[in-house]
């Protein structure tokens, strides 16, 4: 009998929820992280969009970092939006240090404000072609160190010349757009069984699953 993987969201704030809906598509058990013990017995880890020094001042204060460091240092993790913030070794206004296992700089609100967020085609090698990517303040990857792949290109957009917003060193995974919030499954199904090598149950082969609907954009607080 084959074991079904257990994959933790990271559920302090933000939309985590979303995350948890999309993996349970992919037929794996999704569950809720906010307390360190919440982290024994997870496959991988997932950390969503949101509001990252939120995040950050409740991991702060809930003994949470220090276990999520290390989780994140030692088993697969893919970190969205304000999830590849927390990952990343810097980023600009933040106030406490990130988690820095990713060596990436990262600009935030890097595409104006609540306002400004929109959705665009993606180049994704990874994926082997376009993808519709989900953008909400989202932030840019400005710098990757060595041994980080690119996996997902912005191309230019009016004035705006092309951006990284996908990335991926080992087992971590940092995407600057929201794949949980489209019905496209193949972001999380590549990260699951190409990054995690987690053997998931079968769907089609984009990895869509045609009963899950489009999903509405919330709305997120400004800082
Ligand atoms: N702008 C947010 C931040 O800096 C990220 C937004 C998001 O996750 N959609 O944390």
């Amino acid at each position: 009998m084959s074991v079904v993987p257990r994959v933790g969201v990271l559920s302090l704030q933000g939309d985590f929820a979303c995350h948890r809906s999309s993996l349970e598509a992919l037929g794996v058990e999704a569950v809720r992280v906010v307390r360190r013990d919440h982290l024994d017995a997870l496959d991988a880890l997932v950390m969503p969009g949101g509001e990252s020094t939120t995040m950050l001042r409740l991991m702060e204060a809930n003994g949470l970092k220090e276990p999520l460091a290390a989780f994140v240092r030692a088993r697969p993790v893919m970190g969205t939006c304000a999830g590849v913030i927390l990952l990343g070794r810097d980023a600009e206004r933040l106030p406490f240090a990130p988690l820095g296992v990713l060596d990436v700089s990262v600009e935030r609100n890097a595409y104006g404000r609540q306002i400004d967020s929109f959705s665009s085609r993606l180049e994704s090698a990874v994926l082997g072609g376009d993808y519709h990517g989900v953008f909400i303040r989202a932030p840019r990857i400005r710098r990757v160190g060595d041994g980080v792949q690119v996996v997902a290109t912005l191309p230019a957009r009016g004035r705006e010349a092309p951006s990284i917003v996908g990335v991926r060193q080992g087992r971590i995974v940092g995407l600057c757009f929201h794949p949980e919030l489209t019905s496209d499954l193949r972001f999380h199904r590549w990260f699951l069984s190409d990054v995690a090598g987690l053997a998931l149950p079968a769907v089609d082969a984009r990895g869509v699953l045609a009963s899950l609907a489009p999903r509405a954009v919330p709305q997120t607080e400004s800082s």
